[in-house]
């Protein structure tokens, strides 16, 4: 265990590409990082086979091997790195106060980079499946599915942006939506409704994930919830959109957050207490990319590194 004595630069919180960016740049500019990760070191990418759109790989890189290069790198300039359950945080003034596994850290800065968990649809399988049919990115995974079946669940904008983009790739998108209205907004659903590939099934929710003997998803069944008939689809690929959690319950009434509890952030990654910053998808509801989140972890390593230069 890092013993806790000095009051350090900052803490960041979270290991993903958000947090390990920030870590590489705080690192770098000699603000010595005390990186924390929870029970999943690397974040959602770590359950990522393939990704395919992190520039500079052009055969695609494992989530796992892209999470070890960029926590090698992070090491590399010196972050420490602690794993631990962040159990409280003290954010009432600065130093923050931040307790691992009940022992107190305090820094003069925080970067919250705890990201967001999508939520599943709590079936038996759909965690062995996931990768392998599962998906809950189609930007991230659509390109697998060329002339393939898809089943997309959910009626929200995320469902319905899923479902267009996907039938770039696939022969058929069947949309699986619990009620007989979609709350997407207007415009993604006349666009989704005009869209050939795209077929609908309403008032129906997924009972059961069909898989293959090769542990491969091959279709679905649904229940009507009107008749609670039930029907087979048969799909190679289930993406499920019913939403995301941000993980901010810690934060919750010490920084500003939206209705669906992500941190507000402006001017980049400030949040509305000076000194803690916020990267990756804990404030990002709608690109939800490792880029993306790269991209702010850069932004809020930047940050800190000239808010520490203006206090001092
Ligand atoms: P959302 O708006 O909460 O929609 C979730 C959808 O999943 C709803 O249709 C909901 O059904 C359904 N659902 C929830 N739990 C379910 C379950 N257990 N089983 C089956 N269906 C379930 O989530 P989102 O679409 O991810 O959007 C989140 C936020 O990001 C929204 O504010 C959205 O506007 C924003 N967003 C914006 C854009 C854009 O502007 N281009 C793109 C993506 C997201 P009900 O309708 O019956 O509740």
């Amino acid at each position: 265990m890092i013993a806790p004595p000095e009051i350090r630069d900052t803490i960041i919180i979270g290991s993903g590409p958000a947090g390990l960016t920030a870590a590489i740049y705080t690192a770098r500019a000699s603000c010595s990082p005390l990186l924390v990760h929870g029970n999943q070191p690397g974040g959602q990418l770590t359950t990522t086979s393939d990704i395919e759109n992190f520039p500079g790989f052009p055969d695609g890189i494992d989530g796992g091997t892209l999470m070890q290069l960029m926590e090698a790198q992070a090491a590399r300039f010196g972050t420490e790195l602690l794993q631990g359950e962040v159990s409280r945080v003290e954010l009432g003034a600065a130093p923050f106060t931040v307790w691992v596994d009940n022992t107190p850290f305090r820094a003069r800065t925080l970067i919250i980079a705890t990201g967001a968990k999508a939520k599943m649809l709590c079936l038996p399988n759909e965690w062995d499946l996931y990768g392998r049919g599962v998906s809950v990115c189609a930007a991230c995974d659509g390109f697998f599915y060329r002339d393939r079946e898809i089943v997309v669940v959910g009626g929200g904008d995320t469902a319905i942006e899923e479902a267009t983009f996907l039938t770039r790739f696939a022969s058929k998108v069947t949309v699986v939506h619990r009620r007989d209205c979609l709350r997407a907004t207007p415009t993604l659903q006349e666009r989704a409704f005009n869209n050939p590939k795209i077929h609908f099934l309403w008032d129906c929710v997924v009972s059961e994930i069909l898989e293959t003997d090769n542990r491969e998803v091959r279709g679905i069944k649904v229940t009507n919830l009107k008749d609670n008939s039930g029907t087979e689809v048969p799909c190679d690929g289930l993406f499920i959109a019913i939403g995301h959690h941000p993980n901010t319950g810690l934060f919750a009434g010490q920084v500003e957050m939206d209705d669906n509890g992500y941190i507000l952030t402006r001017n980049g990654t400030e949040t509305s207490v000076p000194g803690v910053f916020a990267a990756g998808d804990v404030q990002d509801s709608v690109f939800r990319q490792a880029i993306t989140a790269a991209g702010t972890g850069c932004m809020a390593g930047l940050q800190v590194e000239r808010y520490l230069d203006e206090i001092d």
